[in-house]
C-alpha cells in the first residue's frame, strides 16, 4: 500500500468505526479501515531492572510485537523499574494515569489487599500451567479483573517464571529446628509463613541481597531460579541450594493498563495488545525453561550442593499457608471471594496433574 493511502484516510473520526468494519469486509475495505487507525504513544513502567532480562524482557516482547502488528502506529516505550516510576509503585502509577500501562508482579501489592497475590502466586498454589488454565478458562481473569477494576486497571497475564528455587542457605537445613531464628531474605506471603515456622524473614531489594548474605547479616536468601540466581553470584557465599520454592509454584507477571486509556483504544489495538500480552506470557516461561537447565549445570560445576527441603519443613509450611488463607478469608471479603473459587479449582487441577502428568514425569525423569 502507498504511503499516501495511509494518510488519506487518517482522520480521527474514522478510527472508532474502523475496527468494527474489519469483520466481513473486502481486502480493500480492510486496508482503508486500518489506514484510518490513529498513532498512539504510550509509556510502560516496569517493576523490574534490565538485569532481570527474562522478566523485564516480557515488556520488550509486547512492545515489539505491537509495533509490528500495527505497522508502527501503536508505540509503547518501556522503562525499567525506577526509571520513571519506582519499581513497587507501578500499580499506583497506572491507576493514576501517570503512565498508560505497566508490567509488575501483583503480589507486590498485598499491602493494599492480600487478594492481589492470586494474580501472581500464593504459597502452595498453582503451577504455571495451572495458573494459565485458571486465568484463561477457569474464571481467574474475571475474578482478578473485578479486583483491579476498583483501581482503574485492566490486567493481563504477562509471563511466568515457572516454579522457583527455594534459595541459598549458608548452612544445611536438616529439619524444621534448623529454621529457628534463621534470617532469610524472603518477601511477601512466603515470608509470613517462614515467620510462622520460626525464621526471621527480611525484605531486601535484589542489589542488597548479595552483600547482606556475604557479611552474614542474613543466613539465607531466595531470588528466582538458576538463571537469575547465577548472575547474582550466590554460589560463592552460600553453597546449599534448596528446592522447591514452595511460595512460588508458578508466579505470574502481569501487564496493567489504565482503564480510561484502554477504553479509548480502537478495537483493533485492543486485540493487538491482548495477543502481544499472551505472546509475552508464553515466551517468558519458554525462555526460563530453556535457560534454567543450562545455568544449573554451571552452578553444579561450581560446587553448589542441591537439597530438597525436608518433608517436615514442607508439611509445616503447607499447613501454615492454608491456616493463613482461612484466617484472611474470614476477615477480607475480596480475598474470600477469590479464595473460595480458587481453592476447589486448584484441588481439581492437582488431581488431574497427579495422574497423567506426574506419572509420565516420574517415569522419564530417571
Ligand atoms: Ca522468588
Amino acid at each position: 500500500m502507498q504511503r499516501r493511502d495511509f494518510l488519506k484516510g487518517a482522520s480521527a473520526g474514522l478510527a472508532a468505526s474502523a475496527a468494527v468494519a474489519l469483520q466481513g469486509c473486502s481486502k480493500k475495505e480492510m486496508a482503508d479501515a486500518t489506514s484510518a487507525l490513529p498513532t498512539v504513544h504510550w509509556r510502560l513502567a516496569s517493576s523490574f531492572p534490565k538485569s532481570l532480562d527474562t522478566i523485564y524482557g516480557a515488556a520488550e516482547v509486547l512492545v515489539k510485537r505491537l509495533d509490528k502488528i500495527t505497522g508502527g502506529k501503536f508505540q509503547i516505550r518501556a522503562y525499567a523499574g525506577g526509571e520513571i516510576v519506582p519499581g513497587l509503585q507501578v500499580m499506583d502509577a497506572v491507576q493514576q494515569g501517570t503512565v498508560e500501562c505497566g508490567h509488575s508482579a501483583s503480589y507486590y501489592y498485598v499491602g493494599k489487599n492480600m487478594a492481589y497475590a492470586f494474580d501472581t502466586a500464593v504459597p502452595f498454589g498453582l503451577s504455571a500451567r495451572q495458573q494459565n488454565a485458571w486465568m484463561y478458562y477457569g474464571g481467574g481473569l474475571e475474578l482478578t479483573r473485578e479486583l483491579f477494576k476498583a483501581n482503574n486497571i485492566v490486567n493481563f497475564p504477562g509471563g511466568n517464571t515457572g516454579v522457583q528455587m527455594g534459595g541459598w542457605f549458608r548452612k544445611e537445613i536438616k529439619s524444621l529446628a534448623d529454621l529457628q531464628g534463621l534470617k532469610m531474605r524472603i518477601p511477601g506471603i512466603g515470608g509470613q509463613i517462614m515467620a510462622k515456622l520460626g525464621a526471621v524473614p527480611q525484605t531486601l531489594a535484589g542489589g542488597d541481597i548479595y552483600p547482606s548474605l556475604e557479611r552474614g547479616a542474613i543466613d539465607a536468601a531466595e531470588w528466582v531460579g538458576p538463571y537469575d540466581d547465577e548472575k547474582l553470584g550466590f554460589a560463592k557465599i552460600a553453597q546449599h541450594y534448596y528446592y522447591p520454592g514452595w511460595w512460588e509454584g508458578g508466579p505470574q507477571l502481569s501487564f496493567y493498563v489504565n482503564i480510561d486509556k484502554w477504553n479509548a483504544l480502537p478495537e483493533a489495538y485492543k486485540q493487538a495488545f491482548e495477543a502481544a500480552a499472551a505472546e509475552a506470557n508464553v515466551n517468558m516461561l519458554a525462555a526460563y525453561d530453556h535457560k534454567n537447565p543450562i545455568a544449573l549445570k554451571h552452578l553444579q560445576a561450581a560446587g553448589v550442593q542441591l537439597h530438597a527441603f525436608p518433608q517436615d519443613v514442607m508439611a509445616a509450611a503447607e499447613k501454615a499457608a492454608f491456616e493463613l488463607y482461612e484466617a484472611e478469608a474470614a476477615k477480607n471479603e475480596a480475598f474470600r471471594k477469590i479464595y473460595t473459587q480458587w481453592k476447589p479449582y486448584r484441588d481439581a487441577e492437582i488431581q488431574w496433574f497427579k495422574l497423567a502428568e506426574a506419572s509420565y514425569n516420574n517415569f522419564i525423569e530417571k
